[in-house]
C-alpha cells in the first residue's frame, strides 16, 4: 500500500456525522457572547495567545467533538490556537504537565482536521475545497457558489 492509499484509506475512515440539533444550534448561533461549548474552548488557550478560535461556525460542531475527545484523554489539555489556514483546520494543542502527545491524542485532532475538510465551514453540510482567487477554503455548493469559489482539484 502506498502512502497516498493509506491516507485515502484513513479518509474513508473518518465518518462525517450528521448534524443534530445541538450541532444546528451551535452553526446559527447569533448572539455576541459565544456559546459555552466554545467559551470552554478558549478558556483552555494559554496566556500570550489571542482567546478565539477562528473559524467559522460550521466547523464548530466538529470542533466540540473533539474537545470533548481530548477532554477525556486529558481533562486539563491545553490549546494553543484553533484556526482555519488554506481551507483546513489547525488545531495546536497539547497535553497538561508538559506530557508527550499520545497517539490517541493526535488521532483525534487528525480526525477533525479530516472532518473539517469534507465540512463547509459556513454551514456544517458536506464541503470540498474551493478557491476564489487563490483564496481556498471549505464550501459546500450553495456557499461556494454565494461567494464565487469553484472547486479545486
Ligand atoms: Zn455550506
Amino acid at each position: 500500500m502506498t502512502d497516498e492509499d493509506a491516507r485515502r484509506e484513513r479518509v474513508d475512515d473518518v465518518e462525517v456525522a450528521g448534524l443534530t440539533a445541538d450541532d444546528l444550534a451551535l452553526i446559527n448561533w447569533d448572539q455576541d457572547e459565544r456559546p459555552a461549548q466554545i467559551r470552554a474552548i478558549v478558556a483552555r488557550i494559554g496566556p500570550g495567545w489571542r482567546q478565539k478560535v477562528f473559524i467559522g461556525q460550521g466547523w464548530w460542531p466538529l470542533l466540540v467533538r473533539l474537545d470533548q475527545r481530548l477532554a477525556r484523554l486529558d481533562p486539563d489539555y491545553d490549546i494553543v490556537q484553533v484556526k482555519e489556514k488554506f481551507g483546513g483546520l489547525r488545531f495546536y494543542a497539547a497535553p497538561s504537565n508538559g506530557a508527550a502527545r499520545s497517539p490517541a491524542f493526535n488521532a483525534a485532532i487528525r480526525d477533525a482536521e479530516i472532518e473539517a475538510s469534507r465540512t463547509c465551514e459556513t454551514c456544517g453540510q458536506p464541503g470540498r475545497l474551493h478557491s476564489r482567487k487563490g483564496w481556498v477554503v471549505t464550501l459546500c455548493a450553495e456557499h461556494a457558489a454565494a461567494v464565487g469559489a469553484k472547486p479545486v482539484g
